[in-house]
């Protein structure tokens, strides 16, 4: 019963600026495997919610995702983009894999901890149980291949042991989903303090938003943390000025690269410089997708278009397999 066909589905969370993390951890996948795969990625507004999000700034975070995500490459017409909370089969999948996910597993969760620690007073059972929605999302198409960053390694494990669980129990209707990069390995895009990674919602002087102004990548670049530079050639690098390099192979052109890279390893890199470059680059990099995106973002009536259609393609394939689902299941009377 299930498909042969690589079906690719991701989403991004409406609860901040996109970034540079979400641009290289996820977009620049998507954009590549819309012209290889059937694609669906979504604006994940339900699972915003596990945070309360200010309920009267939550359609401009929507659209601006959605506006952002275009920016980047994707297109409407080839996949389908949509917002999650327009297509409520999503819900009724995460109900029935919620009988099947058990309270230990969901509570050793990495971002769970996490997020407790962060928001003491709203541990809420949406956010326990948010691996079991990211399931949902995915294999409510079916999908198996789920372009992702580093950080979601943890609920691709846990959503193919629901997989599992529910093929084993009802009969065999799901893939097991497997994170996706074309690189060899999943992407972490590092914060520029050198404290983990960069991100929607904390950290943000030590984020790059593909909404930054040029001057504030700038100085956002030369404020990321250096020290008085290598004192024996080919030193390890510290991981904070591993960072920067790893920006710099991201956005800048190899000769550059090159050329920092030989400074480094004969002790006569002067990070100043390298800043000043990697800003430069960066700003070449960014200043066009916010462009784009503020267009985008100003057109209404087109993003009003894009939602309906998404949603419209992702019922269609939501439909085929909640009705195998339900029979699977025997909830299927009459
Ligand atoms: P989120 O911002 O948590 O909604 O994540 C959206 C997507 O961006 C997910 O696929 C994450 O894995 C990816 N992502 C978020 N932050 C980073 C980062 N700093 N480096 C790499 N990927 C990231």
């Amino acid at each position: 019963m299930q498909s042969s066909q690589n079906i690719v589905m991701s989403g991004i969370r409406p609860t901040g600026y996109l970034h540079l993390g979400n641009f290289f951890g996820a977009l620049c996948n998507y954009v590549r495997m819309q012209e290889e795969y059937p694609c669906f990625f979504m604006v994940a507004d339900l699972h915003s919610l596990t945070t309360h999000p200010d309920n009267r700034t939550l359609r401009e975070s929507v659209t601006r995702v959605l506006a952002e995500n275009i920016a980047c490459g994707l297109d409407p017409e080839k996949v389908a983009l949509y917002c999650q909370s327009h297509v409520p089969e999503t819900t009724e999948l995460y109900l029935y894999f919620n009988m099947l996910a058990y309270k230990g597993e969901l509570e050793k969760t990495t971002t769970f901890k996490d997020k407790a620690r962060l928001q003491p007073d709203n541990i809420n059972a949406g956010l326990l149980t948010y691996p079991v929605l990211q399931t949902a999302d995915i294999l409510l198409h079916r999908a198996n291949l789920v372009p992702v960053g580093k950080d979601q390694e943890q609920h691709l494990e846990m959503a193919r042991n629901f997989a599992q669980r529910f093929n084993h129990r009802y009969g065999d209707i799901f893939p097991e989903p497997q994170a996706f990069n074309y690189g060899k390995e999943l992407v972490k895009v590092p914060s520029l303090d050198g404290v983990g990674k960069m991100s929607k919602s904390e950290n943000q002087n030590a984020t790059l938003y593909l909404a930054d102004d040029d001057d504030s990548i700038r100085k956002k670049l030369m404020k990321a943390k250096t020290d008085a530079g290598p004192t024996e050639s080919s030193q390890p690098k510290p991981d904070y000025i591993e960072n920067l390099f790893v920006l710099m192979r991201l956005v800048s052109a190899p000769d550059v690269i090159a050329h920092f890279e030989a400074a480094y390893d004969s002790c006569t890199i002067r990070y100043g410089d390298m800043k000043k470059q990697l800003g430069e680059d960066m700003v070449g990099f960014i200043a066009p997708i916010r462009a784009r995106a503020a267009d985008i973002q100003a057109d209404e009536q087109y993003l009003k278009k894009v939602m309906q259609l998404g949603a419209e393609k992702a019922r269609a394939s939501a439909a085929q397999t909640l009705t195998a689902v339900r029979t699977a299941m025997g909830l299927n009377y009459f």
